[in-house]
């Protein structure tokens, strides 16, 4: 059976908190409790010894002597009364100290000084210990012996043994109770980790489906929660992955199959004229630039998605950058009979851009637009505007994009009219590439279209930007 250290951990720890708070404690309150009792001894048999002496010190016969001595008898505490010498006069029930109270020298001049001695005596026969105050009696400085309460400490030992076991039984009690207590908490709090683990396992041998339960609002909760995110990214991601190698696949088998039919055309001679013959090898021509186009196309996004291209970023001038792309196009356009018109305020400030993939975004969008439109006119035009951002427009008259398609056009693979856009020979990929690109210089591009009259695309970049090279 595999361990649940955090079981062990935890039980450890409480066992150790136990120990080092537990032991400490219950001797303090070991102490606390005999110096109590004894304190309470103490006081009481002194009392009792002061104020025998006192009585015996104002009446020195052996009446006062004997009443005291009887008194005594009839109570818990035992009275011994000595003499000078320590010769035993009186005593009222301590048989085993015989005729001579036998306590250390010290003890018998501080008595015979007026002070009063503790001292503690066994009774060997049975084992029983006492504790005694004396006091001394003293009369006009005379001292004439001392007066001993005895109290037996065994019955007060035999409770304080109770209540130390008591303490005992408690702590081993509460120590159980405190390792239950932990047991079940660290289930607890490892059932879920064990779920996870098991999930994130399942996960990583791309079983996608799995979810954890989430057990609780606290950072176990928030963990299985990225568990069930992190399952339901990878199969986004997954699925993505599939539509896109599903999309590529489609879209090379459609050249594939062009040319290599055409190409067994040509290999078997099935034409009948020359003309048919330059229209195949026309139309070979065609899809191999197609492919290749889509290939470089594939290859640009995959890089970008990757971020594996290098950007030359630097402080570039639009205006001259559009009107080159603009001399490059146009003669496209006019050979469509389209005109591109453009407006570019002369004292516009730099953009923080890579010049040539700028390019590469308005050579995309300004071929889209002559692409998709068929009369009517190209507009480019770059706009200062007051939230310190450069927006280029470019607007075409052509056939516009349905509203319902807008948001996707940015997508791969994604074409409005799929027969169409075979038909002008497009990819697919365009767009894509155009939105990584202008992301990646740290801009945005929006679209705007309304079917059968046009479409305008706004690239946002800011003005100065980071002076950082990217690469
Ligand atoms: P393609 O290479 O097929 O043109 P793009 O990614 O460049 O792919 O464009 C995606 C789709 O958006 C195109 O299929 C086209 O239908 C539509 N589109 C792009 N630009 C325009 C435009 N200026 N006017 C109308 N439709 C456009």
């Amino acid at each position: 059976m595999r361990v649940n250290r955090i079981v062990v951990k935890l039980g450890g720890t409480i066992i150790l908190l136990f120990l080092v708070i537990l032991l400490p404690l219950g001797f303090v309150m070991n102490q606390i409790i005999t110096g109590f009792y004894y304190n309470q001894v103490q006081k009481e048999i002194g009392k009792l010894a002061s104020r025998y002496a006192d009585a015996i010190a104002s009446n020195r016969d052996a009446m006062t002597v004997g009443m005291i001595e009887m008194m005594s008898a009839y109570s818990d505490v035992k009275l011994v009364i000595t003499d000078v010498e320590g010769r035993v006069i009186a005593n009222s029930g301590i048989a085993w100290i015989g005729e001579e109270l036998r306590i250390a020298e010290a003890e018998r001049k501080l008595l015979e000084q007026g002070r009063s001695v503790q001292i503690e005596m066994e009774d060997t026969s049975s084992d029983e210990r006492f504790i005694a105050i004396g006091q001394p009696v003293i009369n006009q400085n005379q001292y004439y012996g001392s007066v001993f309460v005895f109290s037996s400490v065994s019955g007060m030992d035999e409770s304080l043994q109770k209540v130390r076991q008591l303490l005992i039984l408690s702590s081993i009690g509460a120590f159980f109770l405190a390792l239950g207590f932990t047991f079940i908490v660290s289930k607890k709090l490892s059932e879920p980790l064990i779920q996870m683990e098991n999930a994130t396992r399942r996960i990583s041998k791309g079983d996608l489906d799995v979810r954890v339960r989430i057990p609780s609002d606290d950072e176990v909760g928030s963990l299985a929660k990225a568990v069930n995110d992190l399952a339901v990214d990878l199969q986004r991601y997954r699925d993505t992955r599939r539509e896109f190698l599903a999309n590529v696949s489609h879209e090379l088998r459609t050249p594939m199959t062009h040319l290599e039919g055409y190409a067994k055309v040509l290999k078997e001679e099935l034409y009948e004229t020359e003309e048919e013959k330059r229209k195949y090898l026309d139309i070979i021509y065609q899809e191999s630039v197609r492919l290749s186009h889509l290939i470089y196309d594939l290859f640009e996004l995959s890089k970008m998605e990757e971020g594996k291209i290098s950007l030359q970023m630097e402080s570039t001038d639009l205006s001259d950058l559009i009107i080159n792309v603009i001399r490059k196009i146009e003669p496209k356009a006019s050979g469509k009979g389209l005109k591109i018109r453009m407006e570019l305020p002369d004292d516009l400030p730099l953009v923080y851009v890579d010049g040539l993939r700028m390019e590469q975004v308005f050579f995309n969008l300004l071929d889209n637009a002559i692409r998709y439109t068929e009369q009517g006119s190209i507009w480019v035009q770059v706009i200062h505007s007051a939230a310190c951002e450069l927006i280029t427009v470019i607007e075409d008259t052509g056939v516009g994009i349905p509203a319902h398609e807008l948001p996707y056009i940015f997508e791969r693979f994604y074409r409005v009219e799929k027969s169409r856009s075979r038909e002008y020979g497009g990819t697919g990929l365009g767009l894509a590439i155009v939105k990584q690109l202008v992301e990646l210089q740290g801009g945005a591009i929006q679209v705007f279209s309304e079917i059968g009259k046009g479409t305008r695309f706004e690239i946002i970049l800011p003005v100065g930007g980071d002076a950082r090279e990217t690469d």
